[in-house]
Formats: C-alpha cells, sequence, structure tokens
C-alpha cells in the first residue's frame, strides 16, 4: 500500500468501518476531489481498494504516509467508533498534522467530548470540527443531512467539500455550519432524540391500529402509505410501510410478528434526556420514547407483572373515523416532540454561548437524514415568521394543525387508556400541552409544599416579593428573601 503521493489528495478518511467507507465513495464520486484512505488494521482499506478500483483512492498504511498524502491545509475526516476511537485517532493525527489543518469527527461524539477536544486542539494550532452526519450508511454513500460545529474559519475550506456530499432537498445542500465547538453533536444528538420520539409515536399508532382497528399489518401497511402522501409525509412513515409488508421467510408470519419486541439503543436519546433535563427543558416526549424502549427491554418486569395481573381491560371497539384520529393524534403528538427538541436546542445554544438559526437546522434535515419530513418545511416557516418564537406551538399553523386534531388526540389517548394499550408518547404530549395550555397549575401547591417542609418559599400572584410561611410557628405569612437550599 505504498502508492500514496507527497500532497496528492484533498480530502482524507481514517475509518474504513461502514460509514467511512461509504463517505469516502461519496467524497470521491464528486468531481476534483482526490480522497487519501487510512484505517488502522489494513484489511479494511484493502478490501475498500479492492471493491472500488473507480474511486482512485489514495490508500497508506501508516497515519505519517497518510498526512503526508494530504494538501495543505490537509483536512481529514475521522469515521471511528465514538469515545476512545476517536481520542486514539484524533492523537495520532495531532502528532502528523500542522497548525492550520483540520480533523473533522463525523461519529457520533459527545458534544462535551467535541467541546474538550476542540479547545485541546485549538491550543495547539489545529482546528477540530466536530460534525454530526445522520442517514446511516446509504445517507454516507448518496448524501447525508451533515451538521458541522467547530471554527468559521475551518468552514470555509470544509463547507465546499461538505457542500457537495450533502444531501439535496428543493435545490439546496442539507449542510450549514451549526455553531462554534461541539454545536454541531449538539444539534445531532437533538436530532437523534427527535428521532426516538417520532419512532416511539409511529409505534404507538401501529399497536393502535392493529389492537383497537383489528388490521393486519398489511392493511396497516395501506394506511401509512396513505399518510404518506399528506402532512406526515416522511421518511419514518414511509419505511414503516415498507417493515409492515415483509413476511418472514422462515416462518411466513408477517416479520414484524416474530422479532423480539425489545428495542436496543446505542445512547444518543439517553444524552438527549439527559442533557436537557440538566438544562431545565422538559422533553418529555423524547424521554417518554427512551423510557418505553427500556421498558420493552425488561424481560423479567413483563413476565412478572404479566403473571401477577388479575384482569385485562376488553380492548374498546375503534368506532367511526378511527384511523383518522389516529393520524391526527400522531400529528399532534409529533409537532409536541419537535417544539421540544427545538426547546432543547435553544436551551444548548444559550448555555454554550452558540448563535444557531433554528430555521437553518430545519432546513437541513429536509434530506438525508432520518427525521427527513415535509413537515420540516413548516418548521423553516415558522422560524422564518418569529425566529424568537417562544415554543413552536405558538405558531399559527402549527397551533391551529393542533386545535384541528385536538378533539381526535383526547379520544385515543382515552380509548388507549381504557383498552390497556399503552401510549406514552401520545399522552405525555398531551398531558404537555394541556400543561402549557392551562390557566393555573398545581404547581401552586407543590411550591407550598416545599415551603412547609423545606422553607424553600414562594412568590404570590398579587407581589414581587417572597414569601414564607410560619409553617411551625403561629402560620403567618412573612416576607423573605429567596430560599438557597
Ligand atoms: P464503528 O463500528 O463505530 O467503528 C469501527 C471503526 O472504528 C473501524 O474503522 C475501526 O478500525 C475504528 N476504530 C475503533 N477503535 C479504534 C482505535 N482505537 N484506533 C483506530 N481506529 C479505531 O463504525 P461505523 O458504524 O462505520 O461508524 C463510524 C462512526 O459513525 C461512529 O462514531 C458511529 O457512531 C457514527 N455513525 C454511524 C452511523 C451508522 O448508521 N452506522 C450513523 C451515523 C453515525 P479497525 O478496522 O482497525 O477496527
Amino acid at each position: 500500500m505504498a502508492d500514496a503521493a507527497a500532497g496528492q489528495a484533498n480530502i482524507g478518511v481514517v475509518g474504513l468501518a461502514v460509514m467511512g467507507a461509504n463517505l469516502a465513495r461519496n467524497l470521491a464520486s464528486r468531481e476534483g476531489n482526490t480522497v487519501a484512505v487510512y484505517n488502522r488494521s489494513p484489511e479494511r482499506t484493502e478490501t475498500l481498494l479492492r471493491e472500488h478500483p473507480e474511486a482512485g483512492f489514495v490508500a497508506s498504511s501508516s497515519i505519517e504516509e497518510f498526512a503526508s498524502s494530504l494538501s495543505k491545509p490537509r483536512t481529514a475526516i475521522v469515521m471511528v467508533q465514538a469515545g476512545r476511537g476517536t481520542d486514539a485517532v484524533v492523537d495520532a493525527l495531532v502528532e502528523v498534522f500542522e497548525p492550520g489543518d483540520i480533523i473533522v469527527d463525523g461519529g457520533n461524539a459527545n458534544f462535551q467530548d467535541t467541546i474538550r477536544r476542540e479547545a485541546a486542539l485549538r491550543e495547539k494550532g489545529l482546528n477540530f470540527v466536530g460534525t454530526g452526519i445522520s442517514g446511516g450508511e446509504e445517507g454516507a454513500l448518496h448524501g447525508p443531512s451533515i451538521m458541522p460545529g467547530g471554527s468559521a474559519e475551518a468552514y470555509e475550506t470544509l463547507g465546499p467539500i461538505l457542500e457537495s456530499i450533502a444531501a439535496v432537498a428543493e435545490g439546496e445542500p442539507c449542510v450549514t455550519h451549526i455553531g462554534t465547538d461541539g454545536a454541531g453533536h449538539f444539534v445531532k444528538m437533538i436530532h437523534n432524540g427527535i428521532e426516538y420520539a417520532d419512532m416511539q409515536l409511529i409505534a404507538e399508532s401501529y399497536d393502535l391500529l392493529r389492537r383497537v382497528g383489528r388490521h393486519e399489518p398489511e392493511a396497516i401497511a395501506d394506511v401509512f402509505e396513505t399518510w404518506n402522501q399528506g402532512e406526515l409525509e416522511s421518511y419514518l412513515i414511509e419505511i414503516t410501510a415498507q417493515v409492515l409488508r415483509q413476511r418472514d421467510a422462515k416462518t411466513g408470519e408477517p416479520l414484524v410478528d416474530v422479532i423480539l419486541d425489545a428495542a436496543g439503543s446505542k445512547g444518543t436519546g439517553v444524552w438527549t434526556v439527559q442533557n436537557s433535563v440538566g438544562l431545565g427543558v422538559p422533553v418529555g416526549g423524547i424521554a417518554e420514547a427512551v423510557f418505553a424502549r427500556a421498558v420493552s427491554s425488561k424481560p423479567d418486569q413483563r413476565a412478572a407483572v404479566r403473571a401477577a395481573v388479575r384482569s385485562r381491560p376488553e380492548v374498546q371497539e375503534p368506532g367511526e373515523g378511527f384511523e383518522d384520529d389516529v393520524q391526527r393524534a400522531l400529528y399532534a403528538s409529533k409537532v409536541v416532540a419537535y417544539a421540544q427538541g427545538f426547546d432543547a436546542i435553544v436551551a444548548g445554544a444559550k448555555e454554550y454561548g452558540w448563535d444557531i438559526d433554528k430555521g437553518a437546522v430545519a432546513r437541513i434535515w429536509r434530506g438525508g437524514c432520518i427525521i427527513r419530513a415535509r413537515f420540516l418545511n413548516r418548521i423553516v416557516e415558522a422560524y422564518a415568521k418569529n425566529p424568537g418564537t417562544t415554543t413552536l406551538l405558538e405558531d399559527e399553523f402549527f397551533a391551529g394543525a393542533v386545535a384541528e386534531g385536538e378533539a381526535a388526540w383526547r379520544r385515543i389517548v382515552a380509548k388507549a387508556a381504557l383498552s390497556g394499550i399503552p401510549v406514552p408518547g401520545f399522552a405525555s404530549a398531551l398531558s404537555y400541552y394541556d400543561s402549557l395550555a392551562s390557566e393555573r397549575l398545581p404547581a401552586s401547591l407543590i411550591q407550598a409544599q416545599r415551603d412547609f417542609f423545606g422553607a424553600h418559599t414562594y412568590s404570590r400572584v398579587d407581589s414581587d416579593k417572597v414569601f414564607h410561611t410560619l409553617w411551625s410557628g403561629d402560620r403567618s405569612e412573612i416576607e423573605t428573601v429567596p430560599s438557597t437550599h
């Protein structure tokens, strides 16, 4: 593998498992690119070269050789296992790169790690660009949605390369400079959190159509296909219809019936919830989706409760317009999940000092990524009308859409509860909406309880001052300073 001539390649890829190999092929297919490749184990490099001679890769068998095969300023995209893999590769690149060079981490890194790595490399004069890439293997090969962070200067060099390989939606490349240091990986994390919520809501819709609607998977696939012609049009709805049509070769049964009902995860949903909770953002839709996967993966508890229950409620009759009701409940709940996800982006930007254009984020999610959907155009429009919107739920279009579906949403959540069918996504979204829409919340009682046992103080509706009731004294009220404990 000694075919790397000095300074020959304008871009390099380190890590040639499925994502890196596909991204390298995507880069090589664009005019003007010569792509250097390197992988720790030479076998992956050899396979890639053998299977794709048309790509004209410049391959290296050492990291030193890889660095010298790149023109300056060197630009390398790292696509290795997130965490220790990324640290190992970045450390090795730091040894052979020079000030001004650019290291792009395209893996699913924790944005806090990206902030740490960016600061460390900046001290050495190197540019570190944590970049979220969504779209899986197919996206990497044909055009993903790309969410780069890092410095604006690094984006000047990197931007045109990323634009050339990104998905295109309505004539625009699905890439934008999200913000400095960890902003790209933060937004990718929220993307994945929203993806969890979207998938959970679709799964609940399927369950209702199956158990209450008494439809077979093929018929439900037809329903999803119809929905995919309207406002719900999205990649996830489209693949759901395809999955529901799939038959198991071994048994002839619908594949969905022979797959074990225990959902896995790789952690980005958990990160979204942990970080959002830390930022004080209620992302109930995403959290319920993460919890629902966790509950599904507790076979012992599920078996124990199934054995302990005395009776299960009778599943209700679907009644007139049931499928339409499910569609409306799905749409309204989806609006809530996206509103919560964008709230988390706003809070993250404030906390970490990023200037994130929310409309641009919605725009680059319209193609290439897993949550690509027609719906995102509405979010682009909402932020164009009002960039400082408090919540997407106040936008005229979304407020109207939710109001239109509200009665159906309530019927569905009630029918599910009466039928004993879990709908944590639908129910939590509705409760969130009702919380925001309520004139008064029982939070006043919680404040009083907190003041009772911990002297945590409270504010009054008729004053700007802070108060405490002398609960263990004569129960008179005193003006005080806010509690710090
Ligand atoms: P992966 O299975 O996550 O990682 C395998 C790659 O990492 C191999 O090239 C491996 O090299 C390399 N690697 C691991 N530890 C290393 C170390 N200590 N030093 C050097 N290289 C090391 O690969 P992937 O599925 O292609 O994903 C790559 C990245 O993209 C990950 O961060 C992943 O989270 C992210 N991502 C994946 C998807 C997806 O759909 N798969 C989607 C979006 C983002 P060897 O061949 O030598 O073992």
